[in-house]
């Protein structure tokens, strides 16, 4: 028997479909585990934190 461990998406696909990229405005893919809003152009990733993503610049979040 196998089973297929599937990952849940975070984030509901209403709400994915229209996140946008603060950058370039395009649209995002999930990291493999999930865990992470990669750019599809720009490849800028964005953390997923309790189900909410945050859309903050890399370079803000240094700070
Ligand atoms: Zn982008």
């Amino acid at each position: 028997m196998i089973v297929i461990m599937q990952i849940e998406e975070p984030i509901p696909k209403k709400l994915f479909k229209i996140l946008a990229c603060p950058i370039c405005k395009s649209n995002f893919r999930y990291n493999k585990n999930k865990t992470k809003l990669i750019c599809i152009k720009c490849n800028t990733a964005y953390p997923i934190e309790n189900g909410i993503p945050v859309l903050i610049l890399p370079e803000m979040q240094k700070q």
